[in-house]
C-alpha cells in the first residue's frame, strides 16, 4: 500500500451534504451531558452492506468497525466538548460515531467516496446540527470555513493522501496552524518517521517538520486485524500538539534544505545540498556543521542553523 503519492488536484469542487441543516447547530452544554447516550444506529457491518461500501483498496479503505476501537481513538483525541472536529475520510462513520458520542462541538468530514454519503446522512439525523458532510477531495480543501476554533483533527487517514495531508497541515502560512491537535492513523512506518530522531533509518523529512514547531508522539497501534479487510501493514495513532519553533528558521528556507537533504539522504551534505549554494561546503561549515554529514544525523535545531545561513547567501 502506497502512503504517498495521490496529489488530487487542489481547487476541486468539494460538495457539501446535509451542510444546511448541521452547519448551524451548537449543543448546550446540558445538550452535551445527554448526547453521550447514543442514539440508537445499526452495525457498521449491516451499514457497509445496505449502502453496498464494499471497501475499494484505490481509496485506502481498510475501515473500524469496532466502535470501542473508535471510541478509543476519539478518546485520545482529549476533551472534544469544547471543540470542532474536522476528520478526513469518515467512510462508513465508525470514527464519526465515536467523535458525536465523545461529545464534540460539531464534527465536519470530508470524504470522497460518494457511496458513503447516504450512511453517513443517517448519522447525521441520528445527531441533529452536529455533523456536517462534505463530499469530496481533502486535498482540494485546506480547512473548511464552517469550522470555528477551537479545532482538533482526527482521522484514520487514507493510506494514499495521508502523508501529503500532513505535510500540508505542518506548513500552514501562518503559525500556530487552524487545528489545535492531530490524531491521525497512519501506517505504522509513516509515524515512526514522524516520531524519529537523528541517527534513526526512519529520521527525514517528516520528522523535522513535525518536530521542529510540535511535539509528535505515538499513543497507540493496532495490528492489521483490527480493519476490514486487514492492510498489510500495522497502523499506529500520532498525537500532534503544536508548539513554539524549538529553533528560528525560516519555514520556506527550512522545507528546501530538509527536502533537499533528505531527497538524497546517503549522500554527504556538500552534494545533496550543491544546488542551493555555489560555495555550499563553506556556507555548511559557517553553520558549524561538518559538509562530510548525511541528512539522517542532522538534528532540527542544526537544520535551523544551516536553514539561516542559506538565507543569508
Ligand atoms: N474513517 C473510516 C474508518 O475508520 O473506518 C474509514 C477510514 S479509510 C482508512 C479512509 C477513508 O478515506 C475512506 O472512506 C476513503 O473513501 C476516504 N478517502 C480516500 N481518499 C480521500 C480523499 N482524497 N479525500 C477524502 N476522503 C478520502
Amino acid at each position: 500500500m502506497p502512503d504517498e503519492g495521490g496529489k488530487g488536484g487542489r481547487g476541486r469542487e468539494t460538495t457539501p451534504r446535509g451542510a444546511g441543516r448541521a452547519a448551524t447547530g451548537r449543543a448546550t452544554p446540558a445538550g452535551r451531558q445527554g448526547d453521550r447516550a447514543a442514539p440508537p444506529l445499526p452495525p457498521l457491518r449491516e451499514v457497509i452492506h445496505r449502502h453496498g461500501l464494499a471497501p475499494r483498496k484505490a481509496l485506502g479503505q481498510n475501515f473500524l468497525l469496532d466502535l470501542n476501537l473508535t471510541r478509543k481513538i476519539a478518546r485520545l483525541a482529549g476533551d472534544l466538548r469544547q471543540a470542532d472536529v474536522l476528520e478526513i475520510g469518515p467512510g462508513p462513520g465508525g470514527l464519526t460515531r465515536a467523535l458525536l458520542e465523545e461529545g464534540a462541538r460539531k464534527v465536519v468530514v470530508i470524504e470522497k467516496d460518494r457511496r458513503a454519503i447516504p450512511a453517513l446522512e443517517e448519522i447525521a439525523r441520528a445527531w441533529p446540527g452536529r455533523l456536517e458532510i462534505l463530499e469530496g477531495d481533502a486535498l482540494a480543501l485546506d480547512r473548511p470555513a464552517s469550522l470555528a476554533p477551537p479545532v482538533k483533527v482526527v482521522a484514520n487517514l487514507p493510506y494514499n493522501v495521508g502523508t501529503e495531508l500532513f505535510v500540508r497541515w505542518m506548513t500552514p502560512p501562518a503559525w500556530p496552524p487552524f487545528w489545535e491537535s492531530l490524531t491521525l492513523m497512519f501506517q505504522r512506518e509513516v509515524a515512526e518517521r514522524i516520531v524519529a530522531g537523528p541517527g534513526s533509518r526512519s529520521y527525514g523529512r517528516l520528522s523535522v517538520l513535525a518536530q521542529w514547531r510540535a511535539r509528535p508522539r505515538i499513543v497507540m497501534t493496532l495490528p492489521p486485524s483490527a480493519f476490514t479487510p486487514p492492510p498489510k501493514v500495522h497502523s499506529a495513532v500520532v498525537q500532534v500538539i503544536p508548539t513554539e519553533p524549538v529553533c528560528p528558521a525560516d519555514p520556506k528556507m527550512l522545507e528546501r534544505v530538509v527536502a533537499a537533504a533528505f531527497n538524497q539522504r546517503r549522500k554527504m551534505l556538500r552534494a545533496s545540498l550543491k544546488r542551493l549554494a555555489p560555495n555550499i561546503e563553506a556556507v555548511v561549515e559557517r553553520a558549524g556543521i561538518d559538509p562530510r554529514r548525511r541528512a539522517e544525523t542532522v538534528s532540527v535545531a542544526e537544520f535551523c542553523a544551516l536553514a539561516g545561513m542559506l538565507a543569508r547567501v
